[in-house]
């Protein structure tokens, strides 16, 4: 008989969504038993061909199910630096969890029956860090008078900082924040992934010998030719897909109007959720509409409703987004975590117009009913505005969540780095290095927009050819 999948406990949805605590609690050991019990343990294991990293899913999950917790970290931790921040913001649904054989075959995500491979990862990496496990030591001590500068802490750099001191050289990461993380930090909510945890990954790095100097943008501060001046002998650029995509619909410079950029960098790396007890203040409308249908308009929307009832107002938010559920690109867990917490969605809404009063501020958005007709370049069925469908929607703050682009402040003063059309850096697929001979890149900053593990496949793939790159041609 088919056992049925493990369910894991949540806080309640009322109570949570007046609170920036952690949303999903993670299994039980007797749950992570049973979960891991139920996996086929197939001969051939195609759920490694869903992760990005290659975890050896397989492996560790058979070790869960012996209690031997020490082995299924060391097994993930082979693979992935940070499994307890991933086991946390992965869309497994998209990843390990489609391929595994109990989905469907043409589902669309992941199938319920699947094995919840994302909250026993979790397990593991909490197991790793409550039993201080971790912190394999350098593997090639031919490497240790070699130095790496890392360009960005975010997922890409972090992961390829933890390869290279696996490795055995000296890594240096320079970030332009105040705080390492990079979206993990000032984009993800702490209801999603708790800053202790962000903070014990890093912690794990920092162990290893990587050394991470905050406050430091390189194309500012100081230049790529510096580094290797100062004796770096390779580089890699991990720079994201920090700036925000807007409308360019007329009244979207209007006061309460924000990217979803600055509306969450302001609540989740400034801490405006605690103004006072922290400087940065965040206006909190009485109707907020917040546009998109990803990761960062559910993180938007649900950070926004959390400050409504926080602050004893009636809660009022709103997700406009212009195909209907099953296109949009968020976690589904995040959709379906939204709704519960009294998110409004309406789907097939094409925004047109902000309109505000003479004090400058917006007080509705007028928009146009769509429908779905054939799939654009992205696969997905194009959304076509109908004509006299327009209505309006009381709108006194309004986020912008409709994707993000190429952060060009080092690319842009460096002209023999090479860039695409949409201003991201072009590489060669395989080694990851760039039109720089030394200089590599992973992460959003190659191919736009992606995924915390897709970032840290480009970084492993970049830290192999760095050290390809150190030990034959310098
Ligand atoms: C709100 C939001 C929610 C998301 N949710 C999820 C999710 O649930 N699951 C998931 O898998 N993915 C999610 N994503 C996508 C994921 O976070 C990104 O794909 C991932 O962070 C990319 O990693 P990165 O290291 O390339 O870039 P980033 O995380 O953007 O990090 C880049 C870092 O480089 C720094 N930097 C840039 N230029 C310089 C410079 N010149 N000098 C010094 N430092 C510099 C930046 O300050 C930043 O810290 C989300 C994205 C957003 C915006």
């Amino acid at each position: 008989m088919k056992k049925k999948p493990i369910s894991i406990q949540e806080l309640d949805a009322k109570k949570r969504s007046a609170s920036f605590d952690e949303v999903v609690l993670g299994y039980t050991e007797d749950e992570a038993c049973a979960e891991a019990a139920r996996c086929l343990q197939c001969k051939n294991p195609v759920c490694i061909q869903g992760c990005p990293v290659g975890i050896d899913i397989k492996t560790f999950i058979k070790q869960i199910t012996e209690g031997n917790y020490a082995g299924a970290y060391s097994t993930i931790r082979e693979k992935n630096n940070f499994p307890s921040l991933c086991g946390r913001v992965c869309p497994a649904e998209y990843q390990c969890r489609k391929t595994c054989v109990l989905t469907k075959k043409g589902e669309p995500f992941a199938s319920e029956a699947a094995i919840n491979v994302h909250f026993l990862e979790r397990f593991i990496g909490d197991y790793g860090i409550q039993h201080k496990l971790g912190g394999q030591t350098a593997r090639d001590s031919s490497l240790a008078e070699k130095k790496v500068a890392i360009v960005g802490a975010g997922p890409a750099g972090l992961c390829c900082a933890g390869e290279l001191a696996r490795s055995g050289m000296r890594v240096v990461i320079f970030e332009g924040l105040h705080k390492a993380g990079g979206v993990l930090q000032y984009g993800i909510p702490p209801f999603r992934l708790p800053r202790t945890i962000l903070d014990e990954e890093i912690n794990y790095l920092q162990k290893l010998g990587v050394e991470i100097c905050p406050n430091i943008i390189i194309g500012k501060t100081k230049t790529l030719e510096e580094l290797f001046s100062e004796g770096f002998s390779a580089v890699f650029l991990g720079l994201g897909a920090g700036i925000p995509g807007f409308l360019k619909i007329p009244g979207e410079e209007l006061c309460n109007v924000y990217s979803a950029n600055e509306f969450l960098t302001r609540i989740n790396l400034m801490s405006a959720y605690q103004f006072p007890k922290y400087h940065t203040p965040i206006n909190i409308g009485d109707h907020i509409v917040v546009i998109g249908g990803g990761n960062t308009a559910m993180d938007a929307a649900r950070c926004a409703i959390r400050l409504q009832n926080m602050q004893g107002m009636k809660p009022d938010t709103t997700i406009c987004y212009r195909r209907t559920e099953i296109e949009m690109p968020a976690r589904r867990l995040e959709i379906e975590h939204a709704k519960e917490e009294g998110i409004t969605f309406r789907l097939l809404v094409q925004p047109i117009e902000f309109k505000g009063s003479e004090n400058g501020f917006v007080h509705t958005l007028s928009a146009l009913q769509c429908e779905l007709g054939e799939p654009d370049a992205s696969g997905r069925r194009r959304p076509i505005p109908q004509e006299g469908s327009d209505f309006d929607l009381p709108c006194d703050q309004a986020v912008i969540a409709v994707g993000l682009g190429a952060n060009q402040v080092l690319t842009s003063v460096t002209p023999t780095l090479k860039t695409d059309k949409w201003g991201d850096i072009v590489v060669d697929p395989e080694t990851m290095e760039t039109s720089i001979p030394g200089v590599f890149a992973g992460g959003d900053i190659v191919g736009g927009e992606g995924t915390v593990i897709e970032a840290m496949g480009m970084a492993k793939r970049a830290a192999r050819s760095i050290v390809e790159h150190l030990k034959t041609k310098q």
